[in-house]
């Protein structure tokens, strides 16, 4: 029987590729080409996921999973002969727990809709990736980042526990809401990150932190960048315990400034001779205390060679920030030919910047960047039609990294597009070892083929 026939059997929503949004067929990922999937369909249950992925695995069809489509890998472009599975209808906050300091979401839940959800119960969950339209299922699946890890940790720090479906159907329940546990592997960590090729998540229990009502944001302009890489680890030592630790260098700040029409207030005299920012932000639960570490941060800065230091207006702080965590857009509006998150021991940032001021032109290859400086967490985009020119840019900048201790991706992942180095620059063993782990989640090979292994 026709697999579409069989799918209306077992999920309510299908449709065919033909009769899908385009949006069905790409994320975000620079350079991504739309691939129309044979299907599309969108289930409002588990038990309707299950239905499909056993359809799926018995007959040896590809099944991609979909949040918002927002990633910046190429990981939710479906095979043209594919499922999509789209979590947009499985979108409800099941339940805030207080007194767990717990969230229990349903994948396709955004960003956006859970922060209204917890800022009633005075809580917050506290990953604050660049595009709050994602949904949590896609976060999950990519271990999403963004400007608060310095402070808080990444998406992996704040999942309890998962619902997940593996290719069989089978339903797998992982964790709970308790933050310790030595009890066997952790499957749940596993799922983390596994870009939608190990099992798809239908519900995830995510840890909340109190929410902080006051903060205030800093903007330090410096002569060059090595003064900015310097300073990181300094202020992350300092105590302040910093909420966001962004560099932006002159283009890149140059760049979205302009695109968000916000002026800084910074003088023309100092703008013409600063080659990098540092924008840090810091809060506290008490006003004052914010005011004194304010300061103590501004003398910090200061003695750290800051050309000068900005307290930014509520207002333009918002802007600047939505600014940088839109410069992803920014960069491919001018034309960026790719755009790369890799990441280094935050101490080694010195080392890696120096790196790409040597790998950039040895390939003819402009490079520009901004980033989660407090991580350690670059984000360049890459200037190089050349394809060729281009990917020996990219294998330099990801070997270099590699070398200073670092990895490809901090947070986008890894997906179509960053899999070939990948799979050229790491220790052969540990794919080995992968390849074994997917073989034993997914021994029919249908969940999200061609992302991350071959
Ligand atoms: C302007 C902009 C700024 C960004 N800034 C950041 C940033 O600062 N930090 C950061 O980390 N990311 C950032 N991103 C990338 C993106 O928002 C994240 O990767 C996000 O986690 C993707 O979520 P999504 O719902 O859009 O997932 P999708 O793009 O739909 O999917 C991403 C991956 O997750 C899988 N997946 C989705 N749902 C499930 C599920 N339920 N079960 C299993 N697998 C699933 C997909 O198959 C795919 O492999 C940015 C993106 C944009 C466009």
């Amino acid at each position: 029987m026709d697999i579409g026939v069989r799918l209306a059997e077992v999920v309510e929503d299908v449709r065919t590729g033909a009769e899908a949004a385009d949006d069905y067929g790409h994320d975000e990922a620079l350079g991504a080409v739309l691939v129309r999937p044979a299907y599309v369909v969108r289930p409002r249950t588990t038990d309707e996921v299950a239905g499909v992925l056993r359809l799926a695995t018995e007959g040896r069809v590809p099944v991609t999973a979909r949040g918002s489509g927002s990633g910046l890998s190429g990981a939710a472009i479906p095979s043209a002969d594919g499922i999509v599975v789209s979590f947009e209808r499985m979108n409800s906050v099941l339940e805030i727990d207080p007194d767990n300091h717990v969230a229990v979401v349903q994948p396709g839940v955004t960003l956006t809709e859970l922060d209204e959800r917890t800022a009633g119960a005075g809580l917050v969950y506290p990953v604050y990736p660049g595009n709050m339209g994602a949904s949590l299922g896609g976060n999950v699946a990519t271990n999403a980042g963004g400007m608060r890890a310095v402070k808080y940790g990444v998406t992996r720090h704040h999942v309890l526990g998962l619902e997940a479906v593996l290719p069989t159907g089978e339903v797998l329940r992982t964790g709970g809401r308790y933050v310790k546990s030595s009890t066997g592997y952790d499957l749940t960590q596993l799922i983390v990150g596994s870009e939608g090729t190990l099992a798809l998540v239908t519900e995830a229990t995510l840890k909340l932190q109190p929410r902080v009502r006051h903060n205030a944001t800093l903007l330090a302009p410096f002569r060059d960048l090595a003064g900015v890489t310097d300073a990181v680890p300094k202020l992350v030592s300092s105590g302040l315990a910093p909420l966001v630790l962004e560099y932006i260098d002159f283009l890149t700040m140059a760049a979205i400034t302009h695109t968000a029409d916000l002026p800084l207030g910074v003088p023309d005299s100092v703008r013409e001779k600063a080659l990098a920012y540092l924008v840090v932000m810091l809060e506290n639960r008490d006003a004052d205390r914010l005011d004194a570490d304010v300061a103590t941060a501004g003398e910090l800065l200061s003695d750290l060679g800051a050309m000068d230091v900005y307290v930014l207006p509520g207002g333009a702080a918002r802007k600047l920030v939505e600014a940088r965590e839109n410069a992803f857009n920014t960069a491919r509006s001018v034309g960026a030919d790719d755009v790369i998150d890799t990441v280094v021991p935050r101490a080694a940032l010195p080392a890696f910047m120096t790196r790409v001021t040597e790998i950039g032109p040895a390939h003819d290859t402009v490079i520009v960047g901004c980033g989660h400086a407090g991580d350690g967490n670059v984000h360049l985009a890459l200037f190089q039609k050349d394809a060729d020119k281009l990917a020996a840019t990219l294998r330099d900048l990801f070997a270099a990294a590699m070398d200073l201790g670092g990895a490809i991706s901090g947070e986008h992942g890894l997906g179509r597009t960053k899999k070939k180095y990948f799979l050229d620059l790491e220790d052969p063993g540990k794919i080995a070892l992968m390849r074994r782990i997917k073989q034993a989640f997914d021994p029919a090979g249908v969940l999200n083929p061609g992302v991350l292994l071959d």
